[in-house]
């Protein structure tokens, strides 16, 4: 109690002392056309998490990148977009979100069954660790947030990978909430994933990123991008996991898309 009391008196606090000038809120919205389907009191909210956010996380440069506020409100958007009707908590047990300019290699060190060591050297737009920071390519970030890339989210994709690791490794099975059962969960995307591995295993071209195929976690990350940015598509695609990832978020992004679509 205690605690949460302490928590509500610093939310009053930053949120009293750490506002988003008008205009870069509004340049950042403009860049996040997926972001449409909100209402102006949800806007409101989702305003109050993204100064909230970025008090509670640094987002710093790496390779000379120097993250202006426009980009910190652009990552802090996206990221808190997630949690709208959860809870911020979910992003607690790590500091930083760190910008490279563009691709990076991350460089980490594994060692395989026979004991070598490799070094890691594929460049990645974007990498979550359990108890590290979110890595992220800002050209990578660019280009995910346009209508021509619709469906794909890299900073959705990292932050979910952020919510699935709050119980252990990213294995698509974020903490389900208490009227959730858990197994209604991994057979809605079990099914689903088996069905779209086997898709890309055969080399059927795919609407949803075939890179969703490399393992339940990234298939949850993947679906994730795409519930929240071409929500329809999942319908279409794979409705019971839509079904899951709609109670999951508390979140229902279909209809509204489709409403804007046919008001457009
Ligand atoms: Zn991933």
């Amino acid at each position: 109690m205690v605690f949460r009391a302490i928590r509500s008196w610093r939310r009053r606090r930053v949120l009293a002392s750490a506002g988003i000038p008008e205009p870069l809120w509004r340049e950042a919205l403009e860049m996040l056309p997926f972001l449409a389907i909100y209402t102006e009191d949800e806007i409101e909210a989702l305003r109050e998490l993204v100064v909230l956010f970025l008090d509670a996380k640094g987002i710093v440069g790496a390779q000379g990148h120097e993250v202006t506020p426009l980009q910190r409100v652009v990552i802090a958007l996206q990221a808190c977009v997630l949690v709208l009707n959860l809870d911020l908590s979910l992003y607690d047990g790590f500091e930083n979100v760190v910008v490279y300019p563009d691709e990076f290699v991350p460089g980490w060190e594994w060692e395989d069954e026979a004991g070598v060591v490799h070094t890691m050297d594929d460049p990645l737009a974007g990498e979550a660790m359990p108890g590290g920071p979110v890595i992220l390519s800002w050209a990578d970030v660019v280009a995910a947030s346009d209508w021509e890339s619709a469906g794909m989210n890299l900073v959705i994709h990292e932050f979910a990978h952020k919510i699935d690791m709050r119980t252990g490794d990213a294995n698509g099975c974020p903490p389900l909430p208490s009227d959730m059962p858990a197994k209604d969960w991994t057979a809605a995307l079990g099914a689903a994933y088996d069905d779209f591995a086997a898709r890309v295993d055969r080399g059927a071209r795919t609407a949803i990123d075939p890179y969703a195929a490399e393992s339940p976690g990234e298939f949850f990350a993947v679906l994730s991008e795409v519930f929240f940015s071409e929500p329809a598509l999942l319908v279409h695609e794979y409705p019971k996991v839509y079904e899951q990832f709609r109670r999951f978020y508390r979140q229902d992004p279909a209809p509204r898309a489709r409403l804007l679509l046919d008001g457009a």
